[in-house]
């Protein structure tokens, strides 16, 4: 990215605190940056969303997310006198980009003095680090999930791995190429600083403990205030729908771990959550409940699917009840149906885990039972 887009000033109302951005305002400095006359209509059609203060220097910006269940992505933003923080960045797409330019325009923020921080390693939420991350930035990330961006060769494993759970080989490419984190991959990373688990950042005045939650994704963190009591918890706790969960692997168990990283925030004091979408969460522990009983009930739903029956998990992910718009499985989109062939196998390897079934190889394909 060229331009000195972040040097552009709004005004701020002296009255509210908040940035006043008149609309044409905007659209006149981001056509200042250079866009072309087809991203200005993308521009012109897309609402101005203003940064929502949560505390003193501290702001969400609502990052949109076309196409997409998730609608939005939080992004969070404290801003210091010296160096200010960018918590998760948005989909390695214009949308996305556009938004996050016209909010830290409105906020001020210069990238330079900015670092980034990243919950989890998914596209929607590291997307955009390569445009926003400058020499100066550092970009912090878990070591896990550092690692696994580091050890990354491409989504060839992935696929086997979806074929052997029973994904139809011919629908496999479509699936990936309707996958977000394929599409809207980021594009060539800046240097990623893997933080240690017990790192605190301080930025804006907050102190901000690393809390790792793995489960989302092996290297999942949250960030803990604790004297404001506020969590920003990726995609760790979500409000008004529960995180994806997938297994891609024989090696890994994250429904187990998951569920122990829900466990160990339920002590936390926290009166208010962050999430990466959709609204905020006021009660913590209400929230946390309320997943934990949706899980359990997803093992419940698989174990009856299984009675006496084989399936792979594939077959068992048809057979469950998704709340999504879709009248059958077979009218699901692609990448729905691989998100929940992924949620599918996270539950099957639980139960497998707790010996409540067990696996057989069918044709190939990785098949599970429920022993009488
Ligand atoms: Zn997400």
């Amino acid at each position: 990215m060229t331009g000195s887009w972040h040097q552009l000033r709004f005004h701020t109302s002296a009255a509210s605190g908040k940035a006043d951005i008149p609309k044409t305002k905007a659209l006149n400095n981001l056509y200042l940056m250079g866009l072309t006359s087809n991203m200005n209509k993308i521009l012109e059609d897309m609402p101005l969303r203003l940064p929502e203060e949560i505390a003193p220097n501290w702001y969400r910006l609502r990052i949109p997310l076309p196409d997409t269940p998730l609608k939005e992505l939080n992004s969070y933003v404290l801003k210091g006198r010296e160096r200010s923080l960018i918590i998760d960045t948005g989909l390695n797409r214009q949308e996305c980009l556009t938004a996050m330019q016209q909010g830290l325009q409105a906020l001020d923020i210069d990238l330079r003095h900015s670092d980034l921080f990243i919950t989890h390693l998914h596209a929607d939420h590291i997307g955009l680090v390569t445009d926003l991350a400058t020499a100066q930035s550092s970009v912090f990330l878990s070591r896990p999930d550092a690692a696994l961006i580091r050890a990354w060769t491409g989504f060839d494993s992935m696929t086997a791995y979806a074929v052997f759970c029973g994904f139809p080989e011919e629908q496999l490419q479509e699936g990936l190429n309707r996958h977000p984190g394929f599409h809207f991959r980021p594009g060539e990373l800046p240097e990623l600083t893997a933080i240690p688990d017990t790192a605190t950042l301080d930025y804006a005045g907050y102190q901000l403990h690393c809390l790792p939650t793995p489960g989302h994704t092996p290297g999942h963190l949250c960030l803990y205030a604790p004297e404001q009591k506020i969590l920003i918890a990726g995609d760790h706790i979500l409000g008004d729908i529960t995180p994806n969960i997938q297994c891609w692997s024989d090696e890994r168990n994250p429904l187990q771990a998951y569920l122990r990283s829900l466990k160990a925030c339920r002590d936390l004091d926290v009166e208010l959550v962050l999430p990466g979408h959709r609204e905020l969460v006021r009660d913590c522990g209400r929230r946390i409940q309320e997943l934990e009983t949706h899980h359990a009930q997803r093992l419940a739903e698989i174990l009856e699917i299984l009675d006496h029956r084989t399936a792979t998990p594939f077959e068992v992910a048809a057979q469950m009840t998704w709340d999504f718009a879709a009248n059958s499985w077979d009218a699901f989109p692609m990448a729905q149906k691989w998100f929940a062939t992924g949620e599918a196998n996270a539950h099957l390897r639980y139960l497998e885990e707790q010996g409540d079934i067990e696996r057989s190889l069918r044709n190939n394909r990785l098949a599970f039972t429920r022993p009488l």
